[in-house]
């Protein structure tokens, strides 16, 4: 580790390394800093994305998928099950081997990458951001940049330490709890997605394969319902209905914020990306592919301001314009759709399945889903052809 670089990133989760990795690319000096001891664990997600998604952003390794998906099913309330044409292949990736290589791919274009760096701060001088002040090791440093890009994830502080707002109400947080369960009976290629206030109230379970009679069980609630009930006792009743006889391997929580991404994520010297700028979809709560588009924008505005000279906000403000242009008016859009889609109750619910039975199985898009739920809401039926119209890949 040297005391200066032209270019430090906080977080090694996807968008922190793709942002590391695309601005070693330009040609800038770059330090990747990640706290936890190993890049990729602990692995706090679902580990879904979409083929198509994950093919635009990085040529596809086949030790990262851990699972195939082929088919779609969502199932109501009253357990009226839909199969869903969904158009496309599905991942479920090993995350922890995702995130491993995604830095390792960084380091190869030239980032140094040091694990148990935990940053505490960051270095202001006259308005810019000039470095950060690490932990490493019980050693504290301060290492000087030119830019900082903050992709230190849900819990981001960076943002906050430069006074940006980055605070997300309690009701536009979904809180997640998942177990990966084996020994248990699913259909290996198929993604299950449950709904109902008993079962996850304003949000929806999922039982993701991942591999032989394995699979990620969790859920997600939304923070408009009361908390009379934790995430957990939902999902302890749900695996003790449908799975008495699974294993648990792994138990995490986590928080999505469900929200159009922040107004301001760019400042003098300084760039948000990722959850850290609440860039993941407020629909789905997807945030890989998001995190790793996002990054590649952000790194690659960050080295060709490096070589201008230039790390002014105005300068790094294509960012944000070029992120707005190809994925935040599509998030803001899945936002507002998301604000209606939490309040529908179990009975609308049920009668939405009960008319998508009545579509043949291969017309029965997300697109056509969405326009059966939307019924009576012709601007929101346009948001949703616009975000899941033809060439989507969500
Ligand atoms: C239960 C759950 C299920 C999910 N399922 C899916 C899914 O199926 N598909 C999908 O696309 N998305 C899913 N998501 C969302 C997805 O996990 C995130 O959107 C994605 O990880 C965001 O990537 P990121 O790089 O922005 O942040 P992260 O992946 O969170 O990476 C941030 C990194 O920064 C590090 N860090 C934080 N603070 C510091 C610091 N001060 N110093 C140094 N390092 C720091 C962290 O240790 C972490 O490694 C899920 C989320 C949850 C909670």
């Amino acid at each position: 580790m040297k005391n200066r670089y032209d270019i430090i990133v906080v977080g090694g989760g996807p968008a922190g390394s793709w942002a590391a990795k695309h601005a070693s690319e330009k040609g800038a000096s770059v330090l990747l800093l990640e706290k936890d001891r190993e890049i990729g664990t602990p692995v706090r997600c679902a580990e879904g994305v979409s083929e198509l998604g994950l093919r635009r952003c990085v040529d596809i390794q086949d030790h990262w998928i851990a699972q195939i998906i082929k088919r779609v099913r969502l199932i109501a309330p009253d357990e009226t099950m839909i199969e869903v044409d969904s158009g496309e292949s599905g991942f479920i990736l090993h995350r922890k081997l995702f995130d491993y290589d995604l830095a390792a791919m960084a380091a190869k274009a030239g980032t140094d990458v040091l694990t148990k760096a935990y940053v505490y701060d960051l270095v202001i001088e006259n308005g810019f951001v000039k470095g950060v002040k690490v932990d490493h090791l019980n050693q504290i440093y301060t290492i000087s940049s030119s830019i900082v890009i903050g992709a230190d994830g849900v819990e981001s502080r960076v943002g906050r330490w430069a006074g940006m707002k980055t605070h997300t109400s309690p009701l536009e947080m979904d809180t997640c709890v998942q177990m990966t369960m084996t020994d248990v009976d699913i259909d290996s290629d198929v993604a299950e997605f449950y709904f109902g206030r008993d079962i996850a109230p304003g949000g929806y379970l999922w039982i993701f394969p991942k591999g032989e009679r394995t699979a990620n069980v969790g859920l997600g609630i939304s923070g408009i319902y009361p908390k009379t009930k934790k995430p957990l006792a939902y999902l302890q009743d749900f695996v003790n209905r449908k799975f008495p006889n699974g294993s648990i391997l792994t138990l995490v929580a986590g928080g999505v914020p469900t929200v159009p991404t922040l107004k301001e994520i760019v400042r003098d010297g300084l760039m948000l990306v990722g959850d850290a700028a609440h860039q993941a979809n407020p629909l789905s709560g997807g945030g890989i592919l998001n995190g790793m588009i996002a990054g590649k924008m952000a790194g690659e505005v960050a080295g060709d301001a490096i070589r201008t000279g230039n790390v002014s906000a105005k300068k790094l403000s294509a960012y944000p314009k070029a992120w707005h242009k190809a994925e935040g008016k599509s998030n803001e859009r899945c936002y507002q759709i998301k604000k209606f889609v939490v309040g529908i109750s179990d009975d609308e619910l049920n009668r939405i399945a009960h008319t998508l039975l009545k579509i043949p199985t291969e017309e029965r898009t997300i697109l056509r889903i969405l326009k059966t739920a939307l019924i009576k809401h012709p601007k929101l039926i346009l948001e949703a052809i616009k975000v899941f119209g033809k060439g989507s890949s969500r």
